[in-house]
Order: structure tokens, then sequence, then C-alpha cells
């Protein structure tokens, strides 16, 4: 197989800023990409280092990120690599799509991650109603469980939310949301935008904001005060415009910070700077 060709760097960002949102795991191949899984294999097949992905995204001004996990083998590896690297913090969660196995022994054991110190998001969890690999009991149960190790360890929730906009808002009322949640991968509309400003929680933004087709996307970001604003890549998966189909990696991110900075009319350097503060906010000083 040829090594695929990887995006080309994009200009350097004028301010520092951070990847809210990436799986370092998938993208370094911690485990081996399935065959329904080219992007994870592309990604795989042209790195292999850690330090590579850092050194890369550092060139162009994204000197942080947050590993996040979607099931334990992966929370315990993403919380080990944050460990070794002080520009990397963890999240650590069962992902929804993974929810049959949120036991009570999995997750007590999400929880004694959740308390290390340099794990500082519980997530990704919440509810996916675009897949059906696990049912809606089992989702809904873990995470209520997740929001409950979110409050429990003082942590961050991340949420990762698929056509369940309702769903997500009302379990989080139901429960108490924890002090800080983050929408990742923010997929609503200025709507659903509206009610997270209400109650206070944050949207990190990603790719899809780029794309031509998702005009709603800008809507919401329009929508989004830049104190509950945050930027991700979801890498490998999700690169921005123009590299669709292609890895991603955290340092495209600035292809994706460009944009919402025209669409809020914002200065670049300004942006970033208020995007790093919420980042503060968020996963805590680095
Ligand atoms: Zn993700």
């Amino acid at each position: 197989m040829s090594t695929p060709k990887l995006p080309d760097a994009p200009k350097p960002l004028p301010a520092e800023v951070f990847d809210s949102h990436c799986h370092l795991d998938i993208m370094v191949g911690n485990r081996q990409a399935s065959s329904g899984d080219p992007v994870a294999q592309a990604a795989q097949a042209a790195r292999t280092s850690v330090e590579g992905i850092l050194d890369e995204a550092r060139a162009v001004g994204v000197t942080r990120l947050v590993t996040i996990g979607y099931d334990l083998p992966s929370s315990r590896w993403n919380a080990e690599t944050a460990a070794l690297h002080a520009d990397v913090y963890a999240g650590v969660a069962i992902h929804p799509n993974e929810a049959h196995a949120s036991t009570p022994e999995t997750l007590a054991e999400i929880e004694r991650l959740a308390r290390l110190p340099h794990v500082r998001a519980v997530g990704e969890t919440g509810l996916d109603y675009y897949r059906d690999w696990a049912s809606k009991e089992d989702q809904h149960a873990s995470f209520r469980a997740h929001i409950e190790i979110a409050k429990r360890t003082g942590k961050a929730l991340v949420i990762h939310d698929r056509e369940a906009h309702d769903d997500v808002l009302r379990v989080l009322a139901e429960e108490g949301a924890p002090d800080v949640v983050v929408f990742h991968s923010f997929s609503g509309d200025a709507e659903m935008a509206k009610r997270c400003v209400t109650a206070g929680y944050f949207m990190s933004f990603s790719g899809p904001v780029t794309y031509k087709n998702a005009a709603y996307l800008r809507e919401a970001a329009r929508v989004a005060p830049r104190e509950l604003m945050l930027v991700e890549t979801d890498a490998p998966y999700l690169p921005p415009t123009p590299h669709r189909g292609k890895p991603n990696a955290p340092y495209l991110i600035p292809l994706t910070l460009r944009c919402l900075a025209e669409v809020k009319e914002t200065d670049l350097a300004e942006l970033a700077g208020a995007v790093s503060a919420n980042g503060e906010t968020v996963f805590g000083s680095w």
C-alpha cells in the first residue's frame, strides 16, 4: 500500500491555540483501524508517533491538545499518553456507540482514570441516534452514569450528540449538568446554539463548519458567544475544506479557526486568544 498523501500544512496562526478534541490513539495506530474505517487506515499508514503529530501542530501554532477516549482500552492509552506529554490532556469515557460496554466495572475504572491529574474530561459520552450500534436504553444509562462521574470528579463533560439534541439537553437537565459541559463537534443549528448559550454549555466547532453545505453550522457559530467557543479537529476524522476524504490532524486547526473568524467577523489572533482562555476554563491550566 503506498503512503497516502497528507494535506499540506496551512499558514501558521498569529497566536497559539489548542485542539479540544482528537483521537491520538486512532491516529498513531494504537488500535489497528478496521477495514470499514478507511480514514483511520490512511492516518495510521501516514504517521507513527505522538511526537510527530505534536511537532507538526506546534509548527502552525497549535501547541496543545486533548486526546479523547471512546472505550476502556482507548481511555487507558489516552490517560497514559497525557501523563507522558506536557502539552497533552486526556478525556476518558465509553462512547455512546459502545454503551453496551458500560458495566459497573468499566464505569468504576473510567472514574478511577478520570481522577488522574492529566485527565481533564469525562468524554466522549452522550447520545447517538444516527448509529444503532448500542440500544437507546444502554446509551441513556451510560450517559447518565458519565454525567455523575463528571460531577463527582469535577472534570468537564465532553458530549457526543448525533441527531439527539433534544434528549441530550433533557437528560442533562434531569440529572443536573456538571459545572462544565462541552458539545464536541457541535452539530446543531442557530436554535440549538441559543439553547446551549442559555444553559452555559460550550460549543466546540470542527471541520464541518467549513463545509459548503453546512451553512447552519456557520449560523450557529455566529450565535455562539466567543466565551463559549472551542475549536477541535476530531482527528483523524472530519478534515476541514479543502481536505475532505483525507486524514485529519491537529495541524489543520488553523483552517477551521480562520473560517470561524470570518464567520464572526473577528480578528483571528483575538479569536485564538479567546478560545485558548476558554480552554483553561474548561480543562484547567496546562
Ligand atoms: Zn471524537
